[in-house]
């Protein structure tokens, strides 16, 4: 392995973060629903409606409120179009200026460069935006400008293996000596298996398989996926 390629949102810092301290800045002491759950939730549809809104089928706008107000549905609330906007829009902002590297990242990433390892992002989602979270992270530390892929600028979306190919030729490897990091069953892994990338499910969510292809690896925390690095 020379090159590992990593997603985002949820893998490199926890999402969950800047969403709870959007719902605590909009809602205060609004509906008491487990956040977290509200979380996965919003994740769930978001996926379901994320190729719909890539083609432009459903302005952005529609598909924050749908997420949204979909997820509190399930969890027995019910919020108007404008709480969601007003939701989103805290979120997003929390996510560029309040995001952290999840704890024993940033010593997974030294220990990979450390080893020569060449390391790139793979993500779905508006350009800037994914751009100024990496830039919050402070991912310029461990990778190229050139090998933050994000579906928007590069016009085609996870799991599209296109996107995979393009990240290992943007490091100058093939995908047999890449690996995959990612927290999303269908859409990261089903695309690292069909570039030919070996790819870790980074479950730290411990959430159940979905359908797709199986992962190569399964690990549950930081912990784990350095061990596992550290064989491959
Ligand atoms: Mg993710």
């Amino acid at each position: 392995m020379d090159c590992v390629l990593f997603d985002l949102d949820d893998t490199l810092y926890d999402q969950v973060q800047p969403f709870a301290l959007a719902y605590q800045q909009v809602l205060g002491e609004g509906p008491q629903v487990d956040v977290e759950a509200l979380f996965r939730a919003s994740r769930r549809y978001s996926d379901a409606a994320f190729a719909a809104s890539e083609r432009g089928e459903i302005p952005m706008d529609e598909m924050y409120v749908y997420r949204l107000q979909m997820a509190f549905r399930d969890l027995g609330a019910e919020v108007d179009a404008a709480t969601c906007l007003a939701m989103q829009r805290a979120y997003a902002h929390n996510q560029e200026h309040a995001i952290t590297l999840l704890p024993g990242m940033a010593e997974v990433l030294d220990g990979l460069r450390a080893r020569g390892c060449r390391l790139g992002i793979v993500t779905n989602g508006p350009g800037q935006h994914q751009l100024a979270k990496a830039a919050a992270l402070g991912m310029e530390r461990w990778v190229a400008r050139d090998a933050t892929l994000v579906s928007a600028i590069e016009g085609v979306a996870k799991p599209n293996p296109a996107l995979y190919l393009r990240a290992c030729e943007r490091l100058g490897t093939t995908p047999e000596r890449c690996v995959f990091v990612g927290d999303a069953y269908v859409m990261d892994i089903s695309g690292a298996v069909a570039a030919g990338i070996p790819a870790i499910w980074f479950n730290h969510r411990h959430r159940n398989p979905d359908k797709g292809p199986a992962p190569d690896y399964t690990v549950h925390s930081v912990d784990e996926l350095r061990s596992l690095l550290e064989t491959l």
